[in-house]
This record gives structure tokens, sequence and C-alpha cells, in this order.
């Protein structure tokens, strides 16, 4: 069966065409700047990459591109639209309502709209592309594939705020989670290199990338994570500040730079984490060759002491809510690829048995496992795979 993965966000459209069940990549692209000027359709067909530069007003537009790129004659994958057996949509927020993807009619239409409200730059991009999709391919199952579902399964101790308890019950206000695929995704192959059923392992899974979160894996579940009501909470992000003490917030609004809340929002969303502290750039890699450059005292430097100490807290924090844990699991750009970042969060744990293997991390080429033949707690790098997991679910969901 052909699998169509969508991502669809504000302003852009990510795609990936799948063969199932061998999730064989067909092809895959991205539609940028959608509704604004210099729209630009980059789509990919195993080591080709073809690139359109096209008015694309909105994401009908953009979706009818997409299925034009894969049916073309000359970078087209496919002959026809009606060989796509079923799509995939990513969606941000299922709220409480969903612990798995769900297959699309009406009822789940009807929640993803509910939850725009807790979800506004993200949900409503999300059902546009369902729409678009349903209207371009008439009769085709879709799935919605939910980030906060595989965070379902966090205990009401963990996912409650100590806020007034009405506060939760009149504004649904409390913990989601995020990432929920790559988290999920990790989890499972992670218990496939560790040979153990999933529903047996305990993880402290980090996926670090331009977005950053951490969860407390018990039994193959979640049962607690670093992301919160919003993407803002937890780790030191990009351009996210993480957690901070809430009181900053009111403080700040007494200044006449931040009386406006929309700019305490976008500081703490935009402004903040690497970006805010190095004052250089939200993107790891400027900031290890700035601070080569410029050395221990520098900016860059402390912005990525300050991401990896705040990391490694979260790694004692979950430790000591699992108990006793199988690995630590790294994913995303940074989780994947940093070296330093590893090694300053995952190294110096002896003491919860970790035994980290610097020379295994310098060269992990191949190298799934960090760790030294005798640790306690095991040190994984996983490569995430959230188009993947998204297009399994799919296609488990209408074969
Ligand atoms: P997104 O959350 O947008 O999917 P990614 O998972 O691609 O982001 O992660 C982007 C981050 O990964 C950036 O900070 C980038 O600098 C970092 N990164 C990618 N490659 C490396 C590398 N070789 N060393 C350090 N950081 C890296």
């Amino acid at each position: 069966m052909i699998v169509l993965v969508i991502n669809c966000g504000s302003s852009s459209i990510k795609y990936q065409l799948y063969d199932m069940p061998d999730k064989k990549v067909l092809a895959k692209g991205l539609a940028e700047k959608v509704g604004g000027d210099g729209s630009f359709l980059t789509h990919r067909r195993g080591g080709e990459k073809f690139g359109i530069s096209k008015p694309i007003p909105n994401h009908k537009v953009g979706i009818g591109l997409i299925l034009s790129c894969l049916t073309d004659l000359n970078m087209g994958v496919i002959e026809n639209v009606k060989e796509i057996g079923a799509v995939g949509h990513r969606v941000v927020h299922g709220g409480e309502r969903y612990s798995g993807a769900m297959r699309i009619d009406q009822d789940v239409l009807t929640c993803i709209e509910e939850c725009c409200d807790l979800a506004p730059l993200h949900n409503p991009p999300n059902l546009i592309g369902i729409h678009e999709c349903r209207n371009a391919l008439p009769g085709v199952p879709m799935v919605a594939v939910f980030d906060t579902a595989f965070h379902q399964t966090l205990p009401k101790q963990a996912f409650l705020y100590a806020l007034p308890y009405e506060i939760y019950e009149r504004y649904r206000i409390r913990k989601y989670g995020f990432h929920g695929t790559s988290h999920a995704y990790i989890t499972r192959r992670a218990a496939e290199i560790l040979g153990k059923p999933v529903d047996s392992v305990n993880l402290v899974t980090c996926h670090l990338g331009n977005g950053c979160s951490m969860a407390a894996v018990r039994n193959g579940k979640s049962v607690d994570t670093s992301m919160g009501f919003t993407p803002l909470a937890g780790l030191v992000m990009g351009t996210r500040s993480g957690d901070i003490d809430p009181a900053i917030i009111p403080f700040l609004m007494s200044k006449p730079e931040y009386a406006k809340i929309s700019e305490v929002d976008k500081m703490l969303n935009k402004k903040s984490g690497l970006l805010g502290i190095s004052g250089i750039s939200n993107d790891m890699r400027n900031l290890d060759e700035a601070a080569a450059k410029d050395g221990d005292d520098s900016r860059a430097q402390l912005a990525i002491d300050m991401f990896c100490r705040r990391v490694k807290s979260y790694i004692g924090q979950y430790l000591a809510v699992l108990g006793k844990a199988d690995a630590i699991v790294f994913t995303g750009g940074i989780g994947e690829n940093s070296p330093v970042v590893r090694e300053k969060t995952a190294g110096g744990l002896e003491l919860f048995g970790v035994m980290f293997d610097r020379v295994k991390n310098s060269d992990p080429a191949g190298a799934f496992d960090l760790s030294m033949p005798g640790s306690r707690i095991k040190v994984l790098v996983v490569p995430t795979d959230e188009e993947g997991w998204i297009a399994e679910e799919t296609f488990n969901h209408v074969k």
C-alpha cells in the first residue's frame, strides 16, 4: 500500500510517500512560504532533488502541487493519485481524548477543532491539511497521529500543575507533552536494540533538536515528560526558554518594554534559549564553532553548558522517578550528532550506574550503544523517524 504522510504547518507542508509495509521512502519534500512571497517546493526522489519556484498562495494549491510532483512524468513516482491507499497526518494536539492514532471521521475532526484553543499555531494548519487532502483524494482513508498521544499515560500526579484544581477542570490546563511520535518510535527501537519486549523497558528518552523534550518511560509507557501545557516548558531549546520561574512574567509585564503580553510571549518563544543566552545563534553547530574560537568564558560556551546542565538535571530527575532504567536514549539533530552534548549530559553519572564510553561517543559511526560493557544503564543513540512512525500507524489503521 502506498501511504502519504503530511505534516502541515502554518506556512509549510512536509510530505513523504511510503511503500508499506516495507517503509520504503519513494519520494519526499517540503513546500515552504505557503501563503507568502517566494514560495518554493523541494521534491526529492532517491538521490535526486528538484526545486520548483512557484506561487503557493494557500494550502490547497500546495497539496495540489505536491500531488502533481508525485505523479509527474519527470520527477514522479506513481502514475496516478488513485494509487495512494491512505494518508497519515501529523496532528499536534489531541487533548485528553486520544492516546493513539485515529482514523479520521467527523468525530475526530471535531476533537481536533476543539483542541485549536490549546494549540492555536498548530492545529488549525493541521486541519487545513486534512481538509485539502480529503478534497484532493476523496474516499481515501486518512489517519491522524497526535504529538500528544504517547504522553496520555502520564499519571495525574505528573500531569497536573499545583494550581487550583478548577483551573484544570475549567480550562484543561495540564501537562500534555509533545514530540510523542519521536519518543514512541525511539522507545520501540531502543527495546529492539536492548533485546527486550517494549512493554518491559524503562528509559529516559532525550529528543534534542531545535525543540527539545525528554520523557521518563516505564514499561514502554510515558510516565513523565519535560514539555508541558505547551512546548515552551522544560529543556533549554534553540529559541525557547524552557522552565523559568512563572513570577518572572508578571514582573516583566510591569516594565514598559514588556507591558504587552505578546512581547513577553515572543521573547520566551523566539528570543530565548541558546539564541538568547549566546546572542549569536539558535544552532548548536554555530555555538560549537563560536565556543571553540572564543573560549570557555564566551556566551556561546555558557549557552551550551546551560543546555547540557538542564538535560542532565532531567536525567537525574527521571532516573529517580523510574527507580530503575535500562537506558538513556538520545535522538534529534543534537542528540544524534553532538558528542559534546552527550558527554556533558550522560557522562559523569557513575553514581547512577551509567558507565559512559567516551571513545565510542566520539566515533559513533554505526554504534548505537555508547556505554561500557558493564554499564547498568546503557546510553544509546537512536536516529528518530517521526514520518516513518506516522506511516506505520496509518498503515496499521487501514490495512
Ligand atoms: P528540528 O527540531 O527542527 O527537527 P533537528 O532535529 O534537525 O531540528 O535539530 C537541529 C539542531 O541539531 C540544531 O541545533 C543543529 O545545530 C543540531 N545539529 C545538527 N547536526 C549537528 C552536529 N553535527 N553537531 C552538533 N549539533 C548538530
